[in-house]
């Protein structure tokens, strides 16, 4: 094997091996979106049920502010009931007219306790009508809610299985990646966080004085220059992007041999 078929074929197990590793990147983010998704999922629902809990608590506190009116409203009545038995047996005008303003003041309070009664019965209905119009919005929100979950939770997993695949693939073509380009890749990798090799485009415009062939970087798209790609098609050494500075992997000239 020659040196010139060393290269070219590094560079081209290499470009696979990248292509791999994009797709897990773009897994990996598809992933994440549905991790976020989920996460504002279930922030939502919490509002809802927050909600829900605010109108649930008005009712039962309504409820309650009633129950104790009423019990009021007893005690006052029962009250009453007794100043009227010993007004009858009064044994003096003393004692009778202080029966009279004790019965005077308990049949006040038990106007007023009546009419409040009235006013928490009403509060009563009304909450009761808050918490059912919110109940309904919750439970339609808690339906498309599991719908939502459940159509996330089988997203994520068709992309793990994806990337299951992909990560097997990459293992296995990492294998054939030669050691020397392996180091090359991972430290550019690491330093500038993109792809390496850039696979050369091939343009062949037919003009009136003939084929026009323009050659463009595959990741950035600059133009490349033609003797440029001339010596980079011999894959003696590596050439790089004048622009991205990945190195060019240039591509059969099947685009400009046609015809
Ligand atoms: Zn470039």
């Amino acid at each position: 094997m020659t040196q010139t078929s060393n290269l070219r074929e590094s560079l081209t197990e290499l470009h696979v091996l990248q292509t791999i590793d994009e797709e897990i990147n773009r897994l990996t983010e598809a992933r994440r979106e549905l991790v976020r998704r989920a996460k504002a999922a279930d922030l939502e629902l919490k509002k809802h049920q927050a909600t829900l809990d605010a109108k649930k608590k008005a009712h039962t506190d309504a409820q309650v502010a009633h129950r104790t009116k009423s019990v009021q409203l007893t005690a006052d009545q029962e009250k009453l009931k007794t100043h009227e038995d010993r007004l009858s047996k009064a044994s003096d005008a003393s004692e009778y007219t202080a029966l009279q303003k004790q019965i005077e003041t308990s049949t006040r309070l038990i106007g007023e306790a009546e009419e409040a009664a009235i006013e928490l019965m009403l509060a009563i209905d009304e909450t009761k009508e808050a918490l059912d119009a919110v109940t309904v919005t919750f439970q339609a929100f808690e339906n498309d809610y599991k719908a939502i979950r459940r159509d996330l939770a089988d997203q994520a997993k068709e992309i793990d299985g994806e990337l299951k695949q992909c990560n097997a693939a990459r293992n296995a073509q990492a294998k054939i990646v030669n050691a020397e380009w392996t180091k090359n890749y991972d430290q550019w990798r690491e330093r500038r966080q993109i792809t390496l090799v850039s696979m050369v485009q091939t343009h062949v415009a037919r003009e009136r004085s003939g084929k026009v062939i323009t050659f463009n970087c595959g990741e950035c798209h600059m133009t490349i220059p033609t003797q440029m790609m001339a010596e980079a098609r011999e894959f003696a050494k590596t050439h790089r992007c004048p622009s991205c500075h990945r190195v060019l992997l240039a591509t059969d000239v099947d685009a400009e041999s046609d015809e």
